[in-house]
Order: C-alpha cells, then sequence, then structure tokens
C-alpha cells in the first residue's frame, strides 16, 4: 500500500488544524482515494476494508473517525435515505452532487459549482462556516420508471 506523502494537501490540511494524523485517519483517506471514482462507503464497509488491512477497531470507533472526518471536510456524509449514510472523499476541484432512485438506490453524480457558491453565499450571509453544501435528487430511475 502506498502511503500518503507529508505533502499531501489532505494531510497538511489537518495538521494545520491540530489535528494529529493517526495511521488509521491516514489509512480511511487513502482507502477513500483508492475507490473507483463514484463509490460511496458506508461504515461497515469501511469497517472491513479495515480489518483487511489489518486494523483492529470497533465499528464504533470507525463510525467516530468517519465522523471527525466529515466535519473536518475532508470525506462528505451523505444521506441517501437508506437507512444508513455513506461517505465520500471532498474533492474541491470537482464539486459534484447526487441523483438517487428511490426504488434501487442507484445513485448517479452530476458535475456542480452552482450550488457550492450558493451555499458559501448564504452561510457568509448568516455567518456560518460551510462545510460541506449538499443538493439531492430523488427520482426514479430509467430501469425503474419503465417498469
Ligand atoms: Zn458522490
Ligand atoms: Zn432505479
Amino acid at each position: 500500500m502506498q502511503h500518503l506523502s507529508s505533502y499531501d494537501p489532505i494531510i497538511e490540511n489537518l495538521r494545520k488544524r491540530g489535528h494529529r494524523i493517526t495511521a488509521q485517519r491516514e489509512t480511511i483517506l487513502q482507502i477513500f482515494k483508492e475507490e473507483p471514482h463514484g463509490n460511496h462507503l458506508s461504515v461497515e464497509e469501511l469497517h472491513s476494508k479495515l480489518l483487511e488491512k489489518g486494523y483492529r477497531v470497533s465499528l464504533a470507533t470507525t463510525y467516530r473517525t468517519l465522523k471527525l472526518l466529515s466535519v473536518l471536510g475532508l470525506l462528505r456524509e451523505l444521506d441517501f435515505a437508506e437507512g444508513h449514510k455513506h461517505y465520500e472523499l471532498k474533492q474541491d476541484t470537482l464539486p459534484h452532487q447526487h441523483i438517487i432512485c428511490t426504488s434501487c438506490n442507484m445513485t448517479l453524480e452530476f458535475e456542480d459549482h452552482f450550488l457550492e457558491t450558493i451555499g458559501q453565499e448564504i452561510a457568509s450571509k448568516h455567518h456560518f462556516q460551510v462545510i460541506d453544501a449538499q443538493f439531492k435528487i430523488f427520482a426514479l430511475c430509467p430501469r425503474c420508471k419503465d417498469k
């Protein structure tokens, strides 16, 4: 496994904010980086990947770490209304949003710059600092729509 280099912008960002980069957190971010584009991991999926890599970590700890990385703005916590949350790497370079099929849970990502900008504007008007702006379209995918 390739480790994140010390000048990795994500890691730098964490350090600047005074957070310790534990091997476990680094591994979690690495796992997300290795995921194919558009993949979203649940806590359970990430947990089993950590176990595969030899980390003896509880599900509760995994969940807390994912929460922390989301609050820090490194991951996005996504709720697709399937009863559990999914996570993905937050990429500042290519903001995207999701269309979710309410019938088969298929999710489609689409590029979005507009919502990021408008989110920033609305939040700063109210003196909030944006962590993430999410827009979800709940719909029927082409396959489910024709059933
Ligand atoms: Zn996504
Ligand atoms: Zn569908």
